[in-house]
Order: C-alpha cells, then sequence, then structure tokens
C-alpha cells in the first residue's frame, strides 16, 4: 500500500537534484518521477521550493546511555537526531557497561529500542584482550563495526573505557595499541566490517602533557603529530589485511596529508571529520569557552580550511558529530576540569548544508552525512539514497528559513553547544522514518519507532 507521496520538491538522488515526486509503498521508496498521481489513502506532502534530501545517517554519536542518564539517553538522543534530520545514528561503545560482547550489545539494542525515534546501529568495542571469537560473536549479534580507543584504559571492575590512564583503579586493563592492531585487523578484515580509530598516539600525548590553562596548552597537549602517527601507524597495519581502517574525527592538516598517503598506497582507509573542525578553530575559544573542549582539539584556521577542502574535494567522505553531550553544569567547570565532548547531532545536517551552500554545491551535504557513511556502514543497499527500493528515510529542508541555534532549542540534555548563536540559513521541516513522520513543522511527531539497523555480510 502507498502511504506517503512527496509532491514537487527538488529531489537529490544520486546523480544530483531533480524535480521530482516520491512515492512511498510500505515504508520504501517505490517511484521517483515527475507528475505522479496521489494514490488513494495516501498522505500528500508538498515539497513545491523545497529540497527533498536523504536522511541523515551520524556515524559517531554518544548515546551515554546505558551509563550516564544525567548527560544523556537514547530518547533525548533521537529526539535531538530527529529534529536535525538525523534518520539513523550509529551508537559508539564505549557506554557503561561497554559494549565488548555479544550479550552486552544486545542488552543495550533491547533498551534503546523502546526510547528510539530514529534508526540506531550499535559499534563493538576492541580493547586490548578481546579475542576473535568474541570479535565474530559481536559481530553475529549486528555490530556495525568495531572501535578502538588508542591510549584508553580499560576498568574491568567498572567496566568502562577510560579516558585518562593515570587512575589509581587496580583493576585496570591496558589500553589496546599497535600490537592489538595488528593482531585484530585481519579477523575484522575477514568479518568485512570498518575498524575505527581514535587517532592520537599516546606516546606523544604522554610526552606533551601539561596543565591546561589556556586554549594554547590544549593544542601543545594533543598535537596534530598525535594524530598523524597514530594515523600513519594504523595505516601501515590496516593495508596489510585490507581491512576498512575509519579514521574518527580528524581534525588535522597533517593527519589530513597523513591519510592521503596511505590512500594513495592502497590502504583501505575511510575519513570522517565533523562539523566543529570543519567550521571553528582556536580563535572562537574567546566566544565559546569549554562548549568548544573536545578530543581531538578544534585547532588552527590553516586545519579547518584544509579540512574544508579535502571534503569539498571528496577526500573525506563522512561528515559525523561525535556527539558527546555532558551536563551543563559539568561544562561549566573551570576549562582544565570541563570534560571533553560536545552535543552535535541536531547541528549535523543544518551546518553541512550551510557549509556546502558556501562552497557553491548543496548536494554535497547528503553526500557527507548519508551516501558517504551508508557506504562505511554497509547500510548502502538500503539506505543513503533517495531511490527505488532505498528506506524512505526523507529530510524536507526549507531552503527559505534561517535557524538561529539556542539554547532552548536543543533537545539532547547538555543544551550549550559550540554552535550556540550560529545562525544557518536553512530549516529542517519535515522528517520520515521508513515513510512515517517524525518530524512534521519543525515539530517532533509520532512515537519512537526506531528500529536497529545490521550491515550487510
Ligand atoms: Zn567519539
Amino acid at each position: 500500500m502507498t502511504d506517503l507521496l512527496i509532491t514537487a520538491g527538488s529531489v537529490y538522488g544520486p546523480d544530483g537534484p531533480v524535480d521530482a515526486d516520491v512515492q512511498v509503498t510500505d515504508g520504501v521508496i517505490s517511484r521517483v518521477e515527475a507528475g505522479l498521481a496521489a494514490p488513494r489513502g495516501a498522505t500528500v506532502i508538498d515539497a513545491r521550493g523545497m529540497y527533498v534530501m536523504p536522511g541523515a545517517i551520524d556515524v559517531h554519536v554518544h548515546s551515554r546511555d546505558p551509563g550516564f542518564p544525567e548527560k544523556e539517553d537514547f530518547g533525548t538522543l533521537t529526539a535531538a537526531a530527529a529534529m536535525g534530520g538525523v534518520t539513523t545514528v550509529l551508537d559508539m561503545p564505549n557506554t557503561v557497561p561497554a559494549v565488548d560482547s555479544a550479550g552486552v550489545l544486545e542488552s543495550k539494542a533491547a533498551l534503546a529500542r523502546p526510547k528510539a525515534r530514529v534508526d540506531f546501529g550499535l559499534w563493538g568495542l576492541v580493547r586490548s584482550s578481546s579475542t576473535e571469537d568474541q570479535l565474530e560473536a559481536l559481530a553475529a549479534a549486528g555490530a556495525v563495526g568495531f572501535k578502538a580507543y588508542l591510549g584508553y584504559s580499560f576498568s574491568t571492575r567498572r567496566k568502562q573505557v577510560l579516558q585518562s590512564a593515570d587512575t589509581d583503579d587496580p583493576e585496570l586493563e591496558a589500553p589496546p595499541d599497535y600490537g592489538t592492531l595488528a593482531r585484530l585487523a585481519p579477523p575484522i578484515a575477514r568479518l568485512g566490517l570498518p575498524l575505527a580509530i581514535h587517532a592520537e598516539d599516546p606516546a606523544i600525548l604522554s610526552a606533551f602533557r601539561r596543565p591546561l590553562e589556556t586554549y594554547a596548552d590544549l593544542l601543545e597537549a594533543r598535537p596534530a603529530e598525535a594524530e598523524a602517527v597514530a594515523i600513519s601507524a594504523a595505516a601501515e597495519i590496516a593495508r596489510e589485511c585490507g581491512v576498512n581502517l575509519h579514521v574518527a574525527h580528524l581534525s588535522s592538516a597533517l593527519g589530513l596529508r597523513v591519510a592521503q598517503d596511505a590512500m594513495r598506497t592502497g590502504t583501505n582507509l575511510t575519513l570522517e571529520t565533523c562539523p566543529q573542525y570543519l567550521w571553528l578553530s582556536d580563535q572562537d575559544f574567546a566566544r565559546l569557552g569549554t562548549a568548544m573542549k573536545v578530543f581531538p582539539p578544534i585547532r588552527t584556521a590553516a586545519d579547518r580550511d584544509a579540512l574544508v577542502e579535502a571534503a569539498a574535494g571528496g577526500v573525506i567522505r563522512i561528515v559525523a558529530t561525535d556527539h558527546a553531550p555532558h551536563t551543563d553544569e559539568e561544562k561549566a567547570r573551570p576549562f582544565e576540569q570541563a570534560p571533553s565532548g560536545s552535543p552535535g547531532v541536531q547541528q549535523l545536517y543544518l551546518s553541512c548544508l550551510a557549509l556546502a551552500s558556501r562552497l557553491g554545491d548543496i548536494s554535497l551535504a547528503p553526500r557527507w552525512v548519508s551516501e558517504g557513511p551508508a557506504a562505511l556502514a554497509r547500510l548502502h543497499q538500503t539506505k543513503g539514497a533517495i531511490a527505488p527500493g532505498f528506506d524512505a528515510d526523507l529530510v524536507i529542508v526549507d531552503p527559505n528559513r534561517t535557524t538561529l541555534i539556542r539554547p532552548a532549542m536543543m533537545r539532547s540534555r547538555q543544551r550549550r553547544g559550540a554552535f550556540d548563536g550560529t545562525d544557518f540559513r536553512f530549516g529542517i521541516r519535515d522528517v520520515f522514518l521508513r515513510g512515517r513522520a517524525i518530524v512534521r513543522d519543525g515539530k517532533l511527531a509520532g512515537r519512537a519507532s526506531g528500529r536497529m539497523v545490521r550491515p550487510a555480510r
């Protein structure tokens, strides 16, 4: 049965924009053509003057659920995602308990499902003690890929990934290192899933550790060399076995150069950067303060410009958010004590549309947030494009409305963020998840109907 007909919009299909109607049958796109007649009983949405775009897939979010309900949960995360036109989120495994086994993944999926307003996928965790069997079981349970946090140790007592290794926890497991990657990359390659890394070399970070009084201290404590060395070493390991090495949150021109060298010599490497690295620089700290404290840090204008150029040129194919909320109280602490991380999922599409528009090619936005991510997560047969046979995850963008980001409109628990006060020159009008409205006229609609996605094997 035809559920929905979206008429007369500018439809961003795989080959660029066309004026067309989009017909949806049983939650799946059935036709994309001009002049379709409305079938009986179908809801008709007039999209004249609007852009019709594929729903975004944010491959890098932190739901904090289970573990830190005061910071975020699947309900608040996916409400924010829906409002921003993100119809699928891929949640990182450093929730508590960390997702290091099939059993934990399954219980996390069961907890997420009733709260999820958008579809979700779950990353599995690589620990230094992880075995091939554990990774195989995680893949069988539906993990979208594996994440290794270089330099982040693991508390076996608290079942938690720890950002800082110098703790007096007696049951601390060593962080995953290049040995871990070399040992586990071949089985991950055989599973056909990506291996994502938090790319900051721990030895370089430890050599440059210092008190953080100013923003310049943070840049000196976490230099671009740390990112470049981690990418370079991991890429050498990945080239041998052909695994898809995925660099999360690329932040520096130096890291980009090293990644490009590796790609030229045949490494199966994908790059992800985030709106905060494409929009902001160290110059914004005076205005934003701890709201822009993230790891790796937001660097110089030259780094930002290099990343924008690489995204415009298709070297970076994925823009994700590293959505990592804390409470507003935690972020209001002094610079050194304030936790790193910032919410972002609600602004992902808007910020990419505004940047794409500035670069003179709107179709870059759906490529960065939908097509590239679908390929990474092996969801490219069902999501990431507006074409017959794909899930009807659709966003209607109003190019005549602007959106001024204010804390009061944020659906995440952390309401203050790095984009407060930014005026994006687009609006998200309606959002559909598998043909069902989850946002109408800029307001949440319907109930939580998200499902877990699994990569094609
Ligand atoms: Zn992250």
